[in-house]
């Protein structure tokens, strides 16, 4: 549906990464004008090069709990539902235990899981996954894994919303359009839009910014400061591999959630206010994990880099062969696959919960972005949104995860 008599779209969503394309889908169901806008919707961002994985063991809280169980029980039906094969399955994930570590002592680490891992000793993890090398693991753990490919989910999305009636722009949103009345007054009321040298001014009563990591570069444009973030992801993409994996693997340490959480501290707030020069928060992590998916092809990853600036750039030959020989210790038959080297940027907020609602000191302008796991959580969140919004109803988990959160609290006589 294209803009109201007025010229207005109800609703302009920047970013047609998966955030963007689950929202735009979830927000036309209600009938409202909505506009998609990305420079490459195709081949968008970060989701572009996911593994795909759907963490739905990983509740940990009430919130969080609820949002996985919505999750897998919709993914199954997805494909249904918007008549594009997200290619969904039903995948183990093993977590690979270092030689001359415990396995049993690992696993307390996931004891605060809604889903327990099974223990496995090096003989069972074998017999889940003979790909494995027995002398490079002391065992396993194992955990049921939801997997989907990223570009077919996104795409999938995208084309329900298109036949909907929604409307995808290429372009690229240069600024945020403003007609507020003063400094204190600020309301958003459109984007700036270039494509092709050429730019033009579109207008929405609300604006969404799902532009992943690029989410934080509009908002300090607009002098806006949210504990919002990024890392550089490092990975090889492969053609369609000569063996078949049984297992989706990755290590038991996994080491991007620690670094998100320490990168993403109040202390180091200020470091991240360096964006133009760039620099370095913390040591680059290597969580060494192969990803085989429906048609063969593999990632094999991942370095995670806590790096300020969005153009940081890396020495790739360096990056790709840690990544080769990290992974290549755990399953040998990666040595021989060829591949190309990718690197690409993950938004993720202070607390690993996402940034979903208003945006504090600036009216219609919303977040959706931040998400850690948003193959598990994107989903059932996008839906309760766009229904909150449209009802004009607060969703109580929906709410928990409004930017407001970060607001300094008031001081209560
Ligand atoms: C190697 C790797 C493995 C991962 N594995 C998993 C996993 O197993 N499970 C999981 O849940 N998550 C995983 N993730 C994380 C997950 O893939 C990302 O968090 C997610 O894809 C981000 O989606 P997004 O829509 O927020 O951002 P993106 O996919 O990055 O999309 C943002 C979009 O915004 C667009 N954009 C940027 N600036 C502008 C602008 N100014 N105007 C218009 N458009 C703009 C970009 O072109 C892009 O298409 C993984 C990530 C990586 C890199």
């Amino acid at each position: 549906m294209g803009p109201h008599k007025d010229d207005k779209y109800d609703w302009i969503l920047v970013g047609g990464g998966l955030c963007g394309a689950a929202l735009a889908y979830e927000l036309i169901q209600y009938g409202d004008s909505v506009l998609l806008i990305d420079p490459n919707p195709t081949s968008p961002g970060a989701t572009r090069y996911s593994y795909g994985g759907i963490a739905y063991w990983a509740g940990t809280s009430e919130l969080t709990q609820t949002l996985c169980h919505e999750a897998i029980a919709r993914h199954p039906q997805l494909s249904d539902e918007l008549e594009f094969d997200t290619q969904f399955q039903q995948r183990s994930l093993l977590l690979t235990v270092e030689a001359g570590q415990d396995p049993a002592a690992i696993a307390t680490r996931y004891e605060s899981f809604m889903i327990q891992p099974e223990v496995l000793s090096r003989t069972e993890a074998l017999e889940r996954e003979p790909l494995l090398n027995p002398e490079a693991i002391a065992g396993a753990l194992c955990l049921p894994h939801g997997h989907v490919s990223p570009l077919a989910l996104v795409t999938g999305y995208r084309r329900a919303f298109e036949r909907l009636g929604g409307i995808t722009k290429i372009g690229q949103v240069t600024d945020i359009l403003q007609d507020g009345r003063s400094a204190e007054n600020r309301r958003a009321c459109g984007v700036q839009v270039t494509e092709d040298r050429i730019s033009e001014r579109i207008l929405g009563d609300r604006v969404i910014l799902c532009a992943g990591a690029w989410t934080r570069r509009l908002l300090k444009q607009q002098n806006l400061s949210i504990p919002l973030y990024f890392t550089h992801a490092e990975l090889i993409e492969t053609p369609p591999a000569p063996f078949e994996m049984q297992t989706l693997v990755m290590p038991a340490v996994q080491q991007r959630f620690a670094l998100e959480a320490e990168a993403g501290s109040p202390t180091q707030a200020q470091d991240w206010e360096s964006d133009q020069t760039g620099q370095t928060i913390l040591a680059p992590i290597l969580d060494a994990g192969l990803v085989q998916f429906a048609d063969g092809h593999c990632c094999l990853g991942q370095i995670s880099r806590a790096q300020t600036s969005l153009t940081f750039q890396t020495n790739a030959t360096e990056s790709s062969q840690h990544i080769r020989e990290a992974v290549g210790r755990v399953l040998p038959c990666s040595k021989p696959l060829t591949g190309q080297w990718i690197s690409t940027c993950v938004a993720f907020s202070q607390d690993g919960l996402p940034l979903v609602g208003e945006v504090p000191n600036m009216e219609n302008l919303l977040l959706f972005s931040g998400f850690s796991s948003p193959f598990v959580y994107v989903l059932p969140v996008a839906q309760r949104f766009a229904k909150a919004m449209y009802k004009k109803q607060n969703d109580a988990l929906v709410t928990q995860l409004s930017p407001q959160r970060f607001l300094p609290k008031r001081k209560t006589d």
